[in-house]
């Protein structure tokens, strides 16, 4: 991910670096003599598994990285290891699927990965402790959406080249493309002190149960498909900043981008460690809707996507000082 990243944004960065974490920090110079320093956020990583150990039969015992359901892992192709090696979560088969244990939810550390071997020093030797597995899944164009594994982030991780690679903003823009932020908003956490910015915005795949919708369920989902980039009030690691959110929404106003509130509580992205850096830092998120998130395949809107890049794209090209500075 980092490489691929890289690629696109260093003809146009006055700086790169990767830090100790493993974030990639990259600055854009602005053009206007304004000494906002503004952080714009997106995360590298997803949500997977790790080898925890091998049964003599040759099969791997994995723990989740980040927040993967227990439903949605069995029977699902996995790839394994720096090498890719293609592998499959077992799981009971239909025909002697019966009696109590039938429809229970299977906890992660009874089931295995198999990649094909027959003994425990063949898996040893494939797959070592530690070794990483992700689900494997093509990304695919389904109409006026896209399928993927890791929309989350990967969607805020593309929105964030192109608002580098585009053109320059009148502030330094400083890109940070962080590390385990499934884990706990960790790469985020220094790239917040080192970057020591004015202002912050996070750019996240989020949360989208709008399916399946009753015509009498009285119900809010957290966002819906097609309503456009989702605007964070509050989450579960942040109450974002007021004058950010009234902002992003008065942008979205003003350029008819379609926007929508993310119902507050559930989640929590990197603003949730940069907020609270050093000082503190005035921080917003804007969110692409990615259904079934989490899981081997989300689906998200393009329309969505690109709506996204033009909400912050005009949000930063608008921010200034003087909204910092107004009452909150
Ligand atoms: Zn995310």
């Amino acid at each position: 991910m980092r490489q691929a990243i890289l690629c696109h944004i260093q003809d146009h960065a006055d700086d790169v670096k990767i830090d100790a974490m493993g974030n990639l920090l990259a600055t854009r110079r602005g053009t206007g003599r304004r000494r906002l320093r503004v952080m714009v956020a997106a995360h590298m990583d997803e949500v997977g598994f790790m080898v925890t150990g091998h049964d003599t039969d040759g099969l791997l015992k994995f723990r989740a990285v980040g927040g993967v359901h227990p439903t949605v892992t069995p029977g699902n192709r996995v790839v394994v290891g720096p090498k890719k090696l293609p592998g499959v979560i077992g799981m009971t088969p239909i025909h002697l699927a019966s009696g109590a244990g039938f429809g229970k939810v299977v906890e992660t550390s009874a089931l295995r990965i198999d990649i094909g071997v027959s003994t425990k020093d063949q898996a040893k030797r494939k797959a070592p402790l530690g070794t990483y597995a992700t689900f494997d899944t093509k990304f695919s164009a389904l109409g006026p959406t896209v399928r993927g594994k890791a929309l989350d982030d990967r969607g805020g991780c593309a929105i964030l080249i192109d608002l580098f690679t585009g053109d320059p903003f009148p502030f330094d823009l400083l890109a940070a493309f962080t590390v385990q932020e499934e884990v706990g908003l960790r790469g985020a956490q220094v790239a917040g002190y080192a970057l020591e910015p004015d202002v912050a915005f996070v750019l996240e795949g989020t949360v989208c149960n709008d399916v399946p919708q009753e015509p009498d369920e009285d119900r809010t989902p957290v966002t819906r498909l097609g309503h456009g980039p989702a605007i964070s009030v509050m989450d579960r690691s942040m109450i974002a900043d007021r004058r950010l959110v009234a902002h992003l929404i008065a942008t979205a106003k003003a350029h008819g981008i379609p926007h929508q509130l993310k119902a507050p509580g559930s989640g929590g992205t990197d603003a949730g460690a940069i907020h609270l850096s050093r000082a503190g830092v005035p921080s917003a998120v804007v969110s692409v809707p990615c259904r079934y998130i989490h899981s081997p395949a989300a689906i998200m809107s393009l329309a969505d996507f690109e709506n996204a890049t033009r909400l912050t794209r005009e949000a930063l090209r608008s921010l200034k000082p003087s909204i910092l500075e107004s009452e909150r």
